[in-house]
């Protein structure tokens, strides 16, 4: 009987050894998890997140109301409505995203001819009501000013790959 009690005490020292030198092993090593909210890790210029409508320098707005975007959204999440203007120009009156909806497929970005819809790098847009996902064209117009500068950045590093 004491010999297995000795047998048994020296496999479990054994493993509690090796779990050990496995522990400090790791712990010496570069941390691999982040503090978020208060570190960030790098995204991709590829990362498909909030929507955006851009603008150009000017202030004019990208979108042409072509309607690709929404003919093209396989959750048809997205709502457009166009009028010419008194210069024959032709804009959105509405244009709506329900974010719900959206399966954040990335193809209104890929068929928009202009660059005027397109997935932000924001990925912090969680609310607390339904509603709120519902998004206008104030908003989408609103995120394109926001996040011009990141958007741009990233479509230009991901040109020569397209
Ligand atoms: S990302 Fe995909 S699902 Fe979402 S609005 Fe664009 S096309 Fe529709
Ligand atoms: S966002 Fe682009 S694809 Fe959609 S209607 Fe405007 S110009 Fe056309």
């Amino acid at each position: 009987m004491s010999r297995l009690k000795q047998l048994i005490r020296g496999a479990l020292l054994l493993e509690f050894v090796s779990a050990f030198i496995l522990a400090m092993r790791f712990f010496f090593r570069p941390k691999v998890t982040l503090n978020y909210p208060f570190e960030k890790g790098p995204l991709s210029p590829r990362f498909r997140g909030e929507h955006a409508l851009r603008r150009y320098a000017s202030g004019e707005e990208r979108c042409i109301a072509c309607k690709l975007c929404e003919a093209i959204c396989p959750a048809q999440a997205i709502v457009i409505e166009a009028e010419p203007r008194p210069d024959g120009s032709r804009r959105t009156t509405r244009y709506d995203i329900d974010m719900v909806k959206c399966i954040y497929c990335g193809l209104c970005q890929e068929a928009c001819p202009v660059d005027a819809i397109v997935e932000g790098p924001n990925y912090e847009f969680a609310t607390e009501t339904r509603e709120e996902l519902y998004y206008d064209k104030e908003k989408l117009l609103a995120n394109g000013d926001r996040w011009e500068t990141e958007i741009a950045k990233n479509l230009e590093m991901d040109a020569p790959y397209r």
